[in-house]
């Protein structure tokens, strides 16, 4: 993944603006402690993360539409059960438990779109 993207900040879940700092205290997509605990500045550029009070309820509504891409189509396959292949209804439980499992992921990947929307790539800081 090249450095610079903002697919790169993003899915590394990187600075927007410098992508070496880490945007969590806890770095990683798939932890499960102190999961929302952000820095309150970039530790390499200094970089505020806390723009402002309230800043990540947007994240909600980030975060909204990516769920219902994932969770209506489970839900279709779900009540479509009875017609699928016994493969399927015995993999179905996992699936639903895999996405759930994509909550935390989820949280954080929708506060870093959210930071990479309102801040840009920089070398100069
Ligand atoms: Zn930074």
């Amino acid at each position: 993944m090249k450095k610079g993207t903002k697919l790169y900040s993003i899915l590394k879940l990187k600075c927007p603006r410098c992508q070496i700092g880490n945007l969590f205290n806890n770095p990683g997509l798939l932890v499960f402690s102190r999961v929302l605990e952000m820095p309150v500045k970039c530790p390499h550029c200094q970089q505020d993360f806390k723009q402002e009070p309230g800043f990540y309820t947007a994240a909600l509504w980030i975060s909204y539409p990516i769920v219902l891409i994932i969770f209506v189509p489970l839900i279709i396959l779900g009540f479509s059960l009875d017609s699928l292949s016994g493969f399927f209804k015995i993999i179905y439980p996992f699936i639903i438990l895999l996405s759930f499992m994509l909550q935390i992921p989820l949280m954080r990947v929708s506060r870093a779109i959210l930071l990479n929307m309102t801040i840009d790539y920089s070398t100069k800081w």
